[in-house]
């Protein structure tokens, strides 16, 4: 008779295990677990291994996945931006997930707290699969830390701490809430009193309400606009039994808010009036006494003081007048502490003095036109203690040197934008006189592009362009020309958010090795400025807005020299003729456009700083718009019927004379054997002259424009190539 092997019956061994008890095999253990008796029917897991209730006990135990690994972020105003990569160890499980953590810090005590309802995550906050989340409606001006944790089916059942990440962030600024609360205070039968409360986030300070009317049904055809300092408003000028409409909105210096809920007020029932002739007349009298007596001040006002208020160019209209009467708008200016009689009197009104004791001075990071520049920490009573860094003055300095020193201290001093590099303060009643502002730990900006040349995505760099660009808008709205932009001058910290620096105003004579004498005298940093201000030294916001279209060149070439190693005079000499610099390396189209625009002969046509954010965010919310021309050829030039240099069409010597306007040259270039542009980009001034080519001017623009053709090839194929 057959019987049963008696192995099939035996008890399972250690290290094995059978789950139900009948004729099967037993089991080795899977990994990370153990069976320690005889006859096991599951292996036990060992320490810091789990098994969720779905595992099967042929699965191996697992554990916990370690922290989520190069997390980085990306600040766009309230909203950031988090990405991370899975962490290496995923504990055995592919069932990963991610939890994030939001944290907001003050300013000043240094505690943290749950960032609480308000705060939007898309797709959501917990057990998240993607690696990213945006985190949106957060605070203005606000520092945030997130933690971002890795978790598994078996985190639930370890008692050690998660694994995870954390990054800190701070916030830039953002248009205050909507008004939520308005409602009528009073009605008249010209007039209604309006009131409402303060937005829930001003995000910032608000510089005005403005409050939005029309007659029902009307808006279509018409509606007015006042301004209010307070949350109170009295409309006047409206019809007797009438129903009008009303919605109010805040503004601070990042925008207008949405406006609030529409709310309906209906005035009081008229009372016909019947005047005189005589009446007439003597109202009419009295309202042009009172506007020359007004016209009267306010010529006085802006004759009288020891300074005067430098108001360039800026779009704040000075005047509103509404309904029959004149309100002034009070449109903040930067006032230039030259102008004081007594410079150091600006740097009291402006600065806030500092103790010497506060300040730790760490180490040197870099060195400024009157001292060094050095790293250290700042601690005020009753606040946190922060990074800063120091400029110093140096010993042995004389009065003038100190008061041009402290001078920037005084114009920063003005500033409040948190693309604007912020004064702490100064210290000018110890041995050493000190400007402390708020630390930047990338650097300026150029070398910090040069150190990781490609290494950004063209969302990162068009952030970077933004914060320029909104600081700048900032600084022309207040009346500054900064005069010096370049990415030298921008910082950056570790946030990747840019700041307008440099505020001094002997540095562009004095310190700038970029600057040069021009015939008109003075210095200037030829390759960043616009032509207007090198011949006729006539600086405005739109000479920045050029300046500006050079920076932006700058950061898509990821620090690279505007114009190369081309000479000062041959730069002027270029752009003059209509030459421009070509789009960089990886440049979408829209942004070589938009340097285009800055760098419009006529200072006019080109875009304020305004448009200029605008313009950049619309390219950030619509990334289709900021993929690569077609094209693989890197200089795009999208004006060329504003009479641009064409040189990417040129293949050949005679199509390149003729575009440069020298066609009757042709023979001269042939008969030298000059077949080729190859050849043509070779030359010298001796080789040109030897053509026969005896005009100056004709040498030197041939020159010029071989210089730019050379310039635009070492673009191409990398500084690498030898001509
Ligand atoms: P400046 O005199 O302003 O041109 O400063 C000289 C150098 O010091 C700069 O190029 C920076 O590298 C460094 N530096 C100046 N200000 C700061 C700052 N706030 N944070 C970090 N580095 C700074």
């Amino acid at each position: 008779m057959w019987t049963w092997p008696l192995f099939y019956f035996a008890a399972c061994d250690l290290g094995y295990y059978k789950s139900s008890p009948g004729d099967q095999l037993c089991s080795k253990c899977p990994p990370f677990s153990l069976s320690d008796t005889l006859a096991s029917q599951i292996c036990e897991c060992d320490t810091n291994y789990y098994r969720c209730s779905t595992d099967p006990p042929s699965t191996a135990c697992t554990r916990p996945p370690s922290a989520p690994i190069n997390l980085i972020s990306s600040v766009n105003g309230t909203t950031i931006t988090l990405d991370w990569s899975p962490p290496r160890d995923t504990g055995g499980r592919r069932d990963v997930t991610y939890n994030v953590i939001c944290r907001r810090c003050a300013w000043d005590a240094g505690q943290c707290e749950p960032c609480g309802g308000g705060v939007r995550y898309t797709p959501q906050q917990m057990s998240l699969a993607k690696t990213s989340l945006t985190v949106a409606n957060l605070q203005a001006h606000m520092n945030y830390t997130f933690w971002v944790e890795a978790v598994n089916g078996v985190s639930d059942f370890s008692l050690e701490q998660r694994m995870f990440s954390t990054v800190n962030i701070t916030t830039n600024q953002a248009a205050p809430s909507q008004v939520v609360v308005i409602r009528k205070e009073k009605t008249a039968e010209n007039s209604v009193t309006l009131i409402w409360q303060e937005p829930d986030q001003p995000n910032g300070i608000i510089l005005e309400y403005e409050i939005k009317y029309f007659e029902k049904d009307k808006e279509m055809q018409s509606y007015s606009t006042l301004k209010a300092k307070d949350t109170r408003a009295v409309v006047t000028g409206l019809q007797p039994s009438t129903r009008y409409v009303f919605q109010v909105r805040a503004r601070t210096s990042a925008g207008c808010g949405r406006f609030s809920q529409t709310v309906e007020v209906e005035t009081s029932k008229g009372m016909a009036l019947r005047y005189d002739t005589m009446t007439i007349v003597w109202i009419c009298l009295t309202l042009i006494s009172g506007l020359i007596v007004l016209l009267t001040v306010i010529i006085c006002k802006k004759r009288h003081c020891g300074y005067s208020k430098a108001f360039q160019d800026s779009d704040e209209e000075k005047m509103h007048y509404q309904n029959g009467q004149i309100t002034l708008a009070e449109s903040k200016v930067y006032v230039d502490p030259h102008t004081y009689e007594d410079p150091c009197q600006a740097v009291r009104d402006f600065a806030r003095e500092i103790e010497a004791s506060r300040i730790k001075i760490e180490k040197i990071i870099g060195s400024g036109e009157f001292g060094e520049v050095c790293y250290g920490r700042l601690k005020i009573p009753g606040k946190r203690e922060v990074p800063v860094a120091i400029k110093t003055l140096k010993v042995g300095y004389n009065e003038k040197q100190r008061r041009d020193f402290l001078s920037e201290a005084s114009i920063m001093a003005q500033f409040d934008h948190p693309n604007v590099i912020h004064l702490e303060g100064v210290v000018t009643r110890s041995k050493l006189t000190m400007i402390v502002t708020e630390y930047m730990e990338n650097g300026s900006l150029d070398t910090f592009l040069r150190s990781r040349d490609g290494h950004f995505t063209i969302i990162q760099l068009v952030s970077m362009l933004r914060g320029i660009a909104s600081g700048m808008k900032y600084l022309s709205d207040l009346g500054y020309v900064h005069r010096d932009l370049a990415a030298r001058n921008i910082l950056v910290n570790s946030n990747l958010v840019c700041k307008v620096s440099d505020f001094g105003l002997s540095r562009i004579l004095e310190d700038d090795p970029d600057a040069a004498y021009t015939t008109t005298g003075g210095k200037i940093p030829i390759r960043w400025t616009a032509p207007e201000a090198i011949t006729y030294r006539t600086f405005s916001s739109a000479s920045d807005v050029w300046s500006y279209g050079v920076v932006m060149w700058e950061v898509l070439a990821y620090g690279e020299r505007p114009y190369w190693n081309m000479t000062n005079r041959d730069v002027i000499n270029s752009v003059e003729e209509g030459y421009r610099l070509p789009a960089p390396m990886g440049c979408p189209t829209a942004l070589h456009q938009l340097m285009l625009d800055c760098w419009q002969r006529d200072r006019n046509e080109r875009p304020r700083f305004s448009l200029i954010v605008s313009i950049l965010d619309k390219l950030i919310r619509n990334q289709e718009h900021l993929k690569l021309s077609s094209t693989l050829n890197r200089f795009t030039h999208p004006r060329l019927d504003r009479g641009l240099f064409d040189f990417a069409s040129c293949a050949t010597v005679d199509d390149w004379l003729d575009s440069i306007k020298l066609g009757q040259y042709k023979d001269n270039f042939l008969m030298g054997g000059y077949r080729s542009l190859g050849m043509v980009m070779r030359m010298n001034i001796n080789d040109i002259r030897r053509l026969g080519i005896s005009l100056i001017g004709h040498q030197k623009k041939i020159l010029t424009s071989i210089q730019i053709m050379r310039a635009h090839l070492i673009n191409t194929l990398g500084p690498r190539m030898h001509l």
